[in-house]
């Protein structure tokens, strides 16, 4: 028998993060096994059937051009679960406001140039659009490192576009729209380091980043049911409805075990690939990870509501693209809706439409009845397409995922956690670890899984570590401007060391 199968690695939570450490470590002959409390693996992304067979998730999920490690994956495990790339548009309640077209088809441009040239803006003028031009600067300045999320960190996105001289209708008609979409809260609510890494990934570092294709049914039926699959092939063990309490650590301080409910699951290493909230919740009821600071730190994160809806009508209404966003509707949420008909291969033949409407920091909306939010969601679609007014909602599925994605708050960085912890053989993974990878969302949480599973790798020294692919490096006249701009700051700094405030 392979020497490396005696090593047992429990990993707890079954997202892409879980899902991806366990994959990784299966195949290089670990003995692993992945922990989930929900009936389905997935995490955030899981999606199951209604009683009447129809397919729901919690929230569409797009997989943008800089995804690579999981077009790799989907490579790998000889899938084709997408549709080809998608164009998109964003409403508000005056109408549609933006068309953006596939940006890898048109020239390219030197970036931001192609973002800038491309994007079809309806009614934001254009003297609103060059507001955004002194923010070139942060963007070079934010160079993802440690030094850069100090730096911007404790700023809040409001405070670093109106610093940087971005108009007000700029900020409400595209800036903030962005981040309710990006990072799920308003920007008086998010960190401007994060603000800056995120729009820079999936908008700003090259031209065709803002591309995106989208699964043709749900990511549990297409990607995750075949994932498992191969995880279990390996001989690695995928077990739902366990939810981890506590770990049990050696005299030595390591993690020996991970204890569910009665059950106590022996483990070499352990893989925390929990959210945030499920991770708090954890530490709260733990007898050993209480007497860690990093840990205990973590009640200062949180985390943010979200809604997704799925409606059915009863009559096809024609939608002119099939991904879209939407702001101005209510102050502080953002919404997106999306034609399933066009995008999931089990309703193109539907006779009505079929529209998931998903909503971020939707804190406010959650108390409202089934029927209220039913309400709300069919008045804002026919805001955005007047054909909706006429159709009938037929059947519905209706989401409400508390405190479920990362919050990254003005001030979190301090408290996030990195791959590896103060438990030496205890290791974390998810969308809210910090990594230099660059990635976000569904791409960074499947990143920080491999991250992890190399972790491991090196502690025992037995397998290959995962090659993990990085993000596209930046392009020329990026890093020269960075370089410059790094030699300029470290000249000051050299001569006022720790004056300023970070
Ligand atoms: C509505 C919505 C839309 C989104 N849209 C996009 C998008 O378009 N593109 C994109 O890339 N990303 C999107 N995201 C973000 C994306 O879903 C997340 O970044 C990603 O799924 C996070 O994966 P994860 O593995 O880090 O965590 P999660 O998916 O949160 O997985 C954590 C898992 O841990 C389990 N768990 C928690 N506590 C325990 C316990 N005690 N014991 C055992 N198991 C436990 C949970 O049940 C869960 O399965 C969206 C999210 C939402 C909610």
């Amino acid at each position: 028998m392979d020497a490396s199968k005696q090593i047992k690695v429990v990993v707890v939570g079954a997202g892409w993060s879980g899902l991806g450490a366990t994959n990784y470590l299966a195949k290089q002959g670990y003995d692993v096994t992945l922990l989930e409390a929900a009936p389905y693996p997935g995490g955030l992304v899981a999606g199951w059937k209604t009683p009447g067979g129809r397919s729901v998730e919690g929230g569409i999920h797009g997989f943008w051009y800089p995804y690579r490690n999981i077009f790799r994956l989907v490579q790998e495990l000889g899938i084709n679960p997408f549709t080809p790339f998608t164009r998109s548009s964003q409403y508000s309640p005056a109408g549609l406001e933006v068309e953006s077209p596939i940006f890898q088809n048109e020239p390219r441009l030197p970036t931001p140039l192609g973002t800038f040239l491309y994007t079809r803006f309806k009614r934001l003028p254009l003297i609103d659009r060059l507001s955004a031009l002194p923010l070139l600067y942060a963007i070079v300045d934010f160079d993802n490192s440690n030094e850069a999320w100090q730096r911007y960190d404790k700023v809040t996105a409001r405070e670093l576009f109106k610093q940087f001289g971005v108009s007000a209708r700029l900020y409400r008609e595209s800036f903030e729209p962005m981040l309710l979409v990006g990072l799920f809260a308003p920007g008086e609510q998010c960190s401007a380091a994060a603000t800056l890494g995120m729009l820079y990934y999936f908008i700003l570092a090259h031209q065709p980043d803002f591309d995106v294709v989208w699964c043709r049914g749900t990511v549990g039926e297409k990607i995750f049911q075949p994932l498992r699959g191969q995880i279990e092939k390996a001989g690695g063990k995928v077990l739902t409805n366990k939810k981890v309490i506590d770990i049990i650590l050696s005299d030595r301080g390591e993690a020996k075990g991970v204890v569910c409910g009665k059950e106590i699951f022996e483990a070499d290493a352990v893989i925390f690939a929990v959210s945030v909230s499920g991770m708090k919740k954890i530490v709260d009821n733990s007898s050993t990870l209480t007497n860690h600071s990093e840990f205990r730190n973590l009640t200062n994160l949180g985390g943010i509501d979200v809604l997704a809806t799925r409606l059915w009508f009863d009559r096809q209404v024609n939608v002119p693209l099939p991904s879209n966003a939407c702001f101005g509707f209510e102050p502080t949420t953002g919404w997106t809706f999306f034609d399933l008909n066009v995008l999931h291969d089990e309703y193109k033949d539907e006779p009505g439409s079929v529209i998931e409407a998903d909503f971020y920091h939707a804190n406010q909306l959650l108390p409202q009845k089934d029927e209220q939010i039913i309400a709300k969601v069919h008045g804002d679609l026919a805001t955005c397409v007047p054909g909706f007014k006429q159709a009938k909602v037929i059947d519905s599925s209706i989401i409400r995922v508390r405190q479920g994605v990362t919050h990254f708050a003005p001030g979190s960085y301090q408290y996030l956690l990195r791959g590896k912890t103060s438990i030496p053989n205890v290791y974390m993974s998810g969308d809210w670890i910090i990594t230099n990878h660059g990635s976000w969302s569904q791409e960074k949480a499947y990143v920080t899984g491999l991250e992890a599973a190399n972790l491991v790798i090196e502690r025992f020294g037995l397998g290959n570590k995962a090659h993990i692919i990085p993000v596209e490096p930046d392009e020329p006249h990026i890093q020269a401007a960075r370089t410059i701009n790094r030699t300029v700051r470290n000249l000051v700094e050299s001569f006022l060391p720790d004056f300023w405030l970070p």
